[in-house]
């Protein structure tokens, strides 16, 4: 972990902190955000976290009360509380435009001294600090990285640790990526023996799908999922109206992606979904297949090598068509 003294002390200093993280937000970004808010105040500070849109709601229960603003639903504070900022954290993000367009210009428009931590790579050069690690499984964990490296062990506790747990597994897959080393698990074992409580986080999560989301997964996958053989491509595709036929909500989506990667034969998965005429598209793959490339090409998009993410403006079934065209020349056993 790059740069962990200077980020304490830059927060020892500071008199107005704000923490922001990437549009849609996920497990990691909404994980570290909590943590390093409850981390500032441990060292006797205090930050405001303001995120691009709303928390999904599987990941609610994390919060305690109203810890984080969101643009969506009350811009002028949002923009307010970024304008007096001596000091932004910009986590799990590489760049402003991750933000979206609106929020991304008010992070460029303000004064306050940026620092990134974050694990994507290609960092664009905006930040004043840049703790950038894209060989680390999660942003969550270098936040514990963070407080371990800036001698702050100490003040690990259950509450600024479960969100930090919860950021690890949910962008780790539950641990079974090749991101995950044994690093991952000394640092997870911090988190237990200060209190964190694996198996609540766990329930809390992932078994609390409410049944449409599970009808709608079950449908996705028996109508609306196509492989490829040659290209070991599975294509997962949902319309806007088989989400409204499911009464979708943000993420009910949440690791299908993952679902169709794991069928036999297939090293690459896309889904995409279809929303307010534009088809946000989740890109999976294995081993040396590489998807960020092909997300950053061809759908305006980008990530990690095996986990991005994109968006196309054509409709649903050209995107489809667009992405078999494209699939030789990236895909299939002669690219692995
Ligand atoms: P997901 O499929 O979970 O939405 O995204 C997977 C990963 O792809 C994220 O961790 C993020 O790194 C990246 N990603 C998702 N959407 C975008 C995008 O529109 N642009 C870029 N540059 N990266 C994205
Ligand atoms: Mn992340």
């Amino acid at each position: 972990m790059k740069l962990a003294k200077e980020i304490v002390q830059s927060i020892q200093e500071a008199k107005n902190i704000v923490i922001t993280s990437h549009k849609s937000p996920d497990g990691d970004s909404i994980g570290s955000s909590l943590g390093m808010l409850r981390f500032i105040r441990a060292l006797g500070q205090d930050a405001t976290i303001c995120h691009p849109d709303a928390c999904p709601s599987f990941l609610e229960w994390l919060k305690d009360g109203d810890e984080i603003v969101d643009f969506d639903a009350d811009q002028d504070r949002v923009i307010s509380l970024m304008d007096n900022a001596d000091l932004i954290f910009c986590l799990d993000y590489n760049g402003s435009g991750r933000m979206g367009k609106d929020m991304g210009g008010v992070l460029l428009a303000a004064d306050g001294k940026k620092i990134m931590i974050d694990h994507h790579p290609y960092p664009e050069d905006i930040f004043e600090l840049s703790a950038s690690h894209p060989e680390v499984c999660s942003t969550s964990q270098l936040i514990i990285e963070l407080m371990v490296q800036s001698g702050n062990e100490k003040l690990l506790s259950q509450s600024i640790g479960t969100p930090l747990y919860l950021g690890i597994v949910t962008d780790t897959g539950s641990f079974r990526f090749s991101s995950v080393t044994a690093r991952t698990h000394v640092l997870i074992g911090k988190l237990i023996e200060n209190g964190v409580e694996q198996a609540n986080v766990h329930e809390n999560t992932f078994n609390h799908n409410r049944l449409d989301q599970m009808k709608l997964r079950g449908y996705a996958i028996a109508e609306k999922l196509e492989v490829l053989a040659d290209e070991e491509l599975a294509i997962l595709s949902l319309s806007e109206m088989d989400l409204e036929r499911f009464n979708y909500i943000k993420g009910d989506t949440e690791g299908l992606v993952n679902v169709a990667l794991s069928i036999e034969g297939v090293s690459v998965a896309i889904l995409m979904t279809e929303k307010d005429g534009k088809v946000k598209m989740s890109f999976r793959s294995m081993g040396s297949i590489v998807v960020n490339k092909f997300a950053a090409d061809n759908f305006d998009g980008g990530g990690h090598m095996n986990a991005a993410g994109g968006i196309s403006f054509l409709s649903l079934e050209e995107t489809i068509e667009k992405v078999k065209k494209l699939a030789p020349t990236y895909f299939g056993k002669t690219h692995a």
